[in-house]
């Protein structure tokens, strides 16, 4: 490896790689946009279900095709980050009440420390342990409204704000 390689390795690693996914919206929908933002010392990733979002469920509709587009959005959205995930600090996923299990079960090559289960409370009991029985036990559980939109908006300026100081 050459020296200017090197040095360009350890200055992409001390910038802070943070991924936002969900397949609902952050905010409202079309507010954000996908892909990547870059603040001071940190970059973020956002996914929605932005390729889909003309066939976009709300979070509450509950019908099979829902749950079939819930599940395809999330497993395209987590077969995305598979490739960048060694860079990635750290992934917030919003777990809903409906295909939930398929989105945690995504997870699970996902290090407990690296990310982020960010749920409402339907079947959040059953949540918990499927998030236990895939290994990642110690990661960090946020709770939120159904749909998550607010929440996730939340951790986005969290995360600009904290850039800043
Ligand atoms: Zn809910």
């Amino acid at each position: 490896m050459t020296n200017k390689k090197q040095i360009k390795k350890s200055i992409d690693r001390a910038v802070e790689q943070i991924a936002i996914i969900t397949y609902n919206c952050i905010g409202n929908p079309q507010q954000y946009e996908n892909g990547w933002t870059n603040y001071p010392g940190k970059k973020v990733l956002l996914m929605q279900n932005g390729h889909r979002s003309e066939r976009a469920v709300a979070g509450s509709e509950n019908s099979a095709m829902a749950e079939r587009i819930r599940k395809s959005t999330l497993s395209y959205l987590l077969e995305g980050i598979k490739p960048i995930l060694p860079q990635l600090n750290h992934v917030y996923l919003y777990v809903g009440a409906h295909g939930a299990e398929g989105a945690i079960e995504m997870t699970k090559d996902i290090p407990a420390e690296k990310i982020t289960y960010v749920m409402c409370k339907c079947n959040s009991y059953e949540k918990k342990a499927l998030i236990r029985e895939i290994g990642n036990k110690n990661a960090e559980i946020m709770s939120c409204e159904c749909g998550g939109n607010y929440t996730l908006e939340k951790i986005l300026k969290d995360i600009k704000k904290e850039s800043k100081k």
